[in-house]
């Protein structure tokens, strides 16, 4: 075949491909520009999941009649004139390509009234062919229909999925948009039933029932609020602590300077200070909001503009990761603060309904007389608990939990799970501070590995010993350990080491250090930490109780599981139908 120009039709449906893929697609392009016209009621109306039509109406400022033309030609924008427009792009919109890549593979209505036009004014295209404007009757702001998506290129059309999957798909769009403006209302419907309905949110607290409204109540139950701004870079949002953790990355919303995307140094870099509080294969959840000046930012990265290039991209990661670092750190016991969310269990399910029988009436009644009758002596919690946020220790479960009082209840930790977070807090501190004391073994041990093991061990042996433990290779498939860390008290020499090798081995010795240093302080923390069915003395466990309030994170072991959680008197009471 003789080379070429292809029709410019052709030329715009090939560009369709591109950035329209769906009529979720269609959406976040018409809702972008909606924003960029300055709009604060944005109303979407949908039918047949958007495949049959989707019309977005805004009351933004308008096109004037002149203009609207421009508005369906390829490469026309009122956004950016210039190379140096497009180093600080401030609107969503910038390549003047979606309007007329959707009119080349739909149907497509466009109409507008300019804020300082007298009238407003439709002009139609049908298969990227314009037919002439022409009055029409709108309010001031802008309406874009556009009906059968994908009539004229059949081979799109095929991977259109059922009117549902469709519908979820416009709705994912407006919710993540609606998570970026909060100043905005928005609704949508569909097949003209109203699926949401969203009002402005204007201060806080109307700005976190939005976002429990998108991402759920539990998610801000168990958020932490974000605020932190330097060097130009401010971040704030919510991120859910780690006990929250998700078992898909579908809860991680990004935003920067109000643009939603999926870029992989953020992920990385939350991800990151998620390292050691969460276990592996679970994705945190959170909803951020990066802002910096546009001109550190290139945002000409991606066709449909979900990724983004940072100019100085260490010095964001480390910003992003550092920021998140410090508030997860806050995850403590402190007075006045609620117990991780395991504690939720009893609420959810007071003691009759967990046992299948509801209380008669008659049971609750003789309840009510008895605690009339045995008006309780005040229990006093003893004086020394008084402010401890963990309380005073009582005893030991099963030589599994430790069960304390404070001034609110009942307080039940997972001993394991808690010293293992605190060992873990410990060592790594010390090993931050270059300081991990450590303490020779009278008598060397060997221990017997494989040969593989020896030589993680020996390629390793540098890192161990800035944890305090050295070990060398002896053989073949021996080593032998001179040292271990002092913070492990009298451990088991040979099965820590044997531990850790496998933990090694398993994972595999990562090139980055960090990782492996994160691998073998959580081995080391795991086999240190007293296990289950260890008789621990009162002192110790009120020992354990205080560490654990000193400790950063202690709200979770660093596998993500809670460390301890509440029982409230009130619970106690709803448990034992007490005050019905
Ligand atoms: P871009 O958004 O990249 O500029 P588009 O093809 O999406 O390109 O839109 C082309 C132009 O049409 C925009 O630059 C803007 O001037 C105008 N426009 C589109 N939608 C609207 C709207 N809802 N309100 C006002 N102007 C709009
Ligand atoms: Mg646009």
């Amino acid at each position: 075949m003789a080379i070429r120009v292809l029709p410019s039709t052709l030329v715009d449906q090939i560009a369709a491909g591109e950035v329209i893929e769906r009529p979720a697609s269609v959406l976040k392009e018409l809702l972008e520009n909606a924003l960029d016209a300055g709009a604060s009621r944005i109303e979407v109306d949908a039918e047949q999941g958007g495949m049959r039509a989707c019309r977005v109406r805004d009351d933004g400022y308008g096109i004037p009649v002149d203009e609207l033309v421009l508005a369906l030609t390829r490469h026309a924008t009122s956004k950016i004139q210039s190379l140096d427009d497009l180093e600080r792009v401030r609107t969503l919109g910038f390549r003047g390509e979606a309007l007329p890549s959707i009119a080349a593979v739909s149907r497509l209505a466009l109409t507008s009234h300019a804020a300082d036009a007298t009238g407003g004014w439709s002009l139609r295209a049908e298969g990227g062919e314009l037919v002439p404007a022409a009055p029409a009757a709108h309010p001031v702001g802008t309406t874009v229909e556009v009906r059968d998506l994908f009539y004229n290129t059949p081979a799109r059309r095929r991977f259109l999925r059922a009117e549902q999957t469709e519908l979820a798909h416009l709705r994912t769009v407006l919710e993540r948009l609606a998570l970026a403006r909060f100043d905005i209302a928005f609704r949508l419907t569909h097949n003209a039933r109203e699926v949401l309905d969203l009002p402005p949110a204007r201060d806080a607290r109307a700005r976190e029932a939005r976002v429990a409204r998108l991402c759920g109540d539990a998610f801000v139950e168990h958020a932490l609020h974000v605020e932190h701004e330097a060097a130009g870079l401010r971040l704030h949002g919510w991120i859910a602590q780690p006990t929250f953790a998700r078992s898909q990355s579908d809860l991680q919303h990004f935003y920067v300077n109000g643009r939603m995307v999926r870029d992989k140094l953020l992920a990385h870099a939350a991800r990151r200070a998620y390292d050691d509080v969460l276990f592996h294969g679970r994705h945190p959840a959170f909803v951020l909001y990066l802002e910096l000046d546009p001109a550190r930012v290139d945002v000409n990265a991606h066709p449909a503009k979900h990724e983004v290039r940072f100019r100085d991209a260490g010095h964001v990661h480390d910003f992003v990761r550092h920021t998140l670092e410090h508030a997860l750190a806050t995850t403590r016991p402190r007075p006045g603060a609620s117990a991780p969310p395991a504690a939720r269990v009893f609420d959810a399910r007071p003691a009759q309904h967990a046992l299948g029988i509801a209380a008669p009436a008659a049971v609750a009644e003789h309840m009510a007389a008895y605690s009339a009758l045995h008006e309780p002596a005040t229990t006093t919690v003893p004086a020394a608990s008084a402010g401890l946020p963990l309380g005073t220790a009582l005893g030991q479960l099963h030589g599994v939990y430790l069960l304390a009082q404070n001034e609110a209840g009942l307080v039940l930790v997972d001993m394991h799970a808690a010293h293992e977070r605190v060992i873990y807090e410990q060592l790594k501190s010390a090993m931050q501070s270059g300081a991990v004391a450590t303490q020779a073994l009278m008598v060397p041990v060997a221990v017997a590995v494989s040969e593989r093991e020896a030589e993680l061990a020996e390629s390793a042996a540098e890192e161990l010993s800035l944890l305090g433990l050295e070990i060398a290779r002896s053989g073949p498939a021996s080593v032998q350990v001179r040292s271990v860390p002092a913070l492990l008290g009298a451990v088991d020499a040979g099965g820590l080491v044997r531990d850790i090798l496998a933990d090694l081995a398993e994972h595999g010795r990562s090139q980055r250090l960090h990782e492996t240093v994160h691998a073998l302080l959580a081995s080391m923390a795991c086999h240190g930490s007293v296990r289950a069915n260890r008789r621990l003395t009162v002192p110790e466990m009120n020992a354990l109780l205080r560490e654990m309030e000193q400790t950063e994170r202690a709200d979770q072991c660093n596998h993500g599981r809670p460390t301890w959680t509440q029982l409230s008197l009130s619970e106690l009471d709803t448990l034992f139908l007490r005050g019905r």
